[in-house]
């Protein structure tokens, strides 16, 4: 292997936000394109019973269409209180209880008086080459606030607060919640695995 490996990478995603963010945090190791920037369109049903068949589902399906070293990743919340859930239903939660308010509305609701409200992020990435499927995961511990509260970031960010902090997500510095976040730990170990077989 050389440096050369890795250089080209296809993120198995149709959400641009998310490639800059991965692109940045990547720096020059490698260069990330969607799908769509190759001209493909891309969408995958997430029917996995796991966040890390959905993962590889997306990053199957982009290896197939590209041919190009492809990875993807899937994110879920897990609250102890409510026996995991929402887990691998996490940008669903709402709409498959028919609940008519957000996703958060409804966490709020269902831990309404709840003592227990520890909870995680996991965020698991599959990166699937010519020699197969690689995983790696990164979590994020804390707790679901009693309210909703900050505005920056995104999804379950207003109601999340990371373990050693008082604050929300929402309510971090973005900085903070980048170097911390599930998302970023999970990346981490796949770019230290490309560096590693790179330097075979
Ligand atoms: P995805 O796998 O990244 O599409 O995320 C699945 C669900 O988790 C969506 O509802 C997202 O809004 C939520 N989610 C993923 N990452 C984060 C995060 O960093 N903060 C808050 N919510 C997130």
């Amino acid at each position: 292997m050389n440096r050369e490996t890795f250089k080209k990478l296809v993120f198995a995603s149709a959400n641009k936000h998310k490639a800059e963010e991965i692109q940045s945090a990547l720096k020059g190791a490698a260069h990330i394109c969607l799908p769509s920037d190759l001209g493909h369109e891309f969408s995958v049903e997430e029917t996995g019973q796991s966040l890390r068949e959905n993962a590889a589902l997306k990053a199957e399906a982009a290896w197939n269409l590209t041919g190009l070293p492809s990875f993807a990743d899937d994110t879920g919340l897990f609250c102890d209180a409510l026996d995991g859930a929402p887990g691998v239903h996490t940008a669903r939660f709402a709409a498959m209880a028919h609940y008519p308010g957000s996703n958060n509305a409804l966490l709020l609701k269902r831990l309404k008086d709840v003592q227990v409200r520890s909870a995680r992020f996991e965020s698991v990435f599959c990166f699937r080459w010519d020699e197969g499927m690689v995983f790696f995961t990164g979590i994020l511990e804390g707790r679901i606030a009693g309210v909703a509260d900050g505005v920056g970031g995104f999804g379950y960010d207003p109601v999340f607060i990371p373990q050693g902090f008082q604050q929300t997500l929402a309510a971090l510095p973005m900085h903070v919640k980048l170097g911390i976040s599930h998302r970023t730990q999970a990346l981490r170990a796949m770019q230290a695995w490309m560096e590693a077989i790179q330097s075979l």
